[in-house]
């Protein structure tokens, strides 16, 4: 039996393998089997994170973390977890392979996913011209005209964002009202470089190396035109990967794992989480790899006071289908 699995190889696995080895956990690391190493993986240049002012590509960095895990001693294993038994005192972690690796405690850091418009073009074009992230790619829009899919927060904020760089945004929004705030709303309506286009739903993306343009549909009457542009961006939400663990640990009302304020101990004793899983709002590399190193030393607090450690204090408002009256009561 192992002291530690940590589930999930992006910047907040490694780090918490990389904390973990360190301290003689010997870890082992579940990387998945054909997204090991998480969102960077698709990302090309990064050019926020520390100590790279030259900046590396995003599976280079991920190549690099993943060399420092296991330089200290992690054992890292490219399978898939299909299963998770987080009840009792061991935690049972079934793989892909029909493996099942138990440990005393679990680091889940299963990160998150982009909503996918679910269109032709976009899957092709990932990388070219059609991105997820303002703040990964915007830069390399230079005087582009590129274009924004949303209507929430996380649009208006890419939108406004990339005026930084572009000549250009469009946000591209299928109905004629925003969902976001309204501090964000009139942010992004104020700005010049900004033109919204409404009622619009994207429903091809064209080009063969590298994105030209896209074409619309209106979603009123029917009909449909094609916009010149060189870049997507879509921002129409995120979703944590969280159905591994669904029945089994408390969500908050975003869909992320519930933790413990600042801590990574989720709802059941010996299971800790970290990076996008937990977080709703920052979703950076670098917070991410703070989180899983937040995860680490929790957990080597968790083995040294093992028989000691309940469940922590819940804030109910934060449960997802918690009513007060069963905090009250100590339900769920
Ligand atoms: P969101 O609020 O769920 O908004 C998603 C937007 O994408 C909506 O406008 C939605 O359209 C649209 N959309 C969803 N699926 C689509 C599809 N298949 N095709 C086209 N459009 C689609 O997501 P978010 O903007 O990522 O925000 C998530 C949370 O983070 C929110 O609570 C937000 O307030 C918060 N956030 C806060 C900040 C900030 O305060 N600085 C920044 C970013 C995010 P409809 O409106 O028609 O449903």
């Amino acid at each position: 039996m192992r002291q530690v699995i940590i589930i999930g190889s992006g910047p907040a696995g490694y780090t918490a393998a990389i904390y973990a080895a360190r301290a003689n956990l010997t870890p082992l690391l579940i990387a998945s089997s054909v997204e090991a190493g998480g969102e960077l993986m698709n990302t090309t240049e990064v050019e926020n994170f520390p100590g790279f002012p030259e900046g590396i590509m995003g599976p280079d960095l991920m190549a690099r973390m993943e060399e420092q895990a296991r330089k200290f001693g992690t054992e890292v294993l490219y399978d898939d977890v299909t299963a998770l038994d987080l009840s009792g005192d061991i935690k049972k972690v079934t793989l892909g392979s029909g493996a099942v690796h138990e440990a005393e405690a679990v680091v889940f850091a299963t990160g998150s996913a982009p909503r996918k418009i679910g269109i032709e073009g976009e899957q092709r074009l990932s990388g070219h011209g059609v991105s997820y992230c303002a703040t990964c790619d915007g830069f390399f829009f230079r005087e582009q005209q590129i274009a924004v899919v949303g209507g929430g927060d996380s649009a208006m904020e890419e939108a406004t964002f990339l005026t930084k760089f572009a000549s250009k945004v469009y946000v591209i929004h299928r109905r004629d009202e925003l969902r976001a705030s309204k501090i964000m709303q009139e942010r992004a309506l104020a700005n010049d470089k900004i033109e919204f286009v409404w009622n619009s739903e994207i429903i091809d993306i064209l080009g063969v190396d590298a994105v030209t343009g896209v074409v619309l549909r209106d979603t009123v009457d029917g009909s449909t035109r094609e916009l010149a542009l060189t870049g997507v961006f879509v921002a129409i939400g995120n979703d944590p990967r969280t159905h591994l663990v669904h029945g089994q640990l408390d969500l908050t009302s975003h869909g992320t794992v519930w933790v413990d304020g600042r801590s990574s101990r989720t709802s059941v004793p010996g299971v800790f989480a970290a990076g996008d899983v937990i977080d709703p709002t920052y979703r950076q590399a670098v917070t991410a790899a703070g989180s899983g190193t937040t995860a680490a030393l929790d957990v080597e607090h968790f083995l040294a006071a093992r028989g000691d450690a309940g469940a922590p204090e819940r804030d109910a408002s934060e449960i997802d289908g918690l009513t007060d009256a069963d905090a009250l009561t100590g339900a769920a």
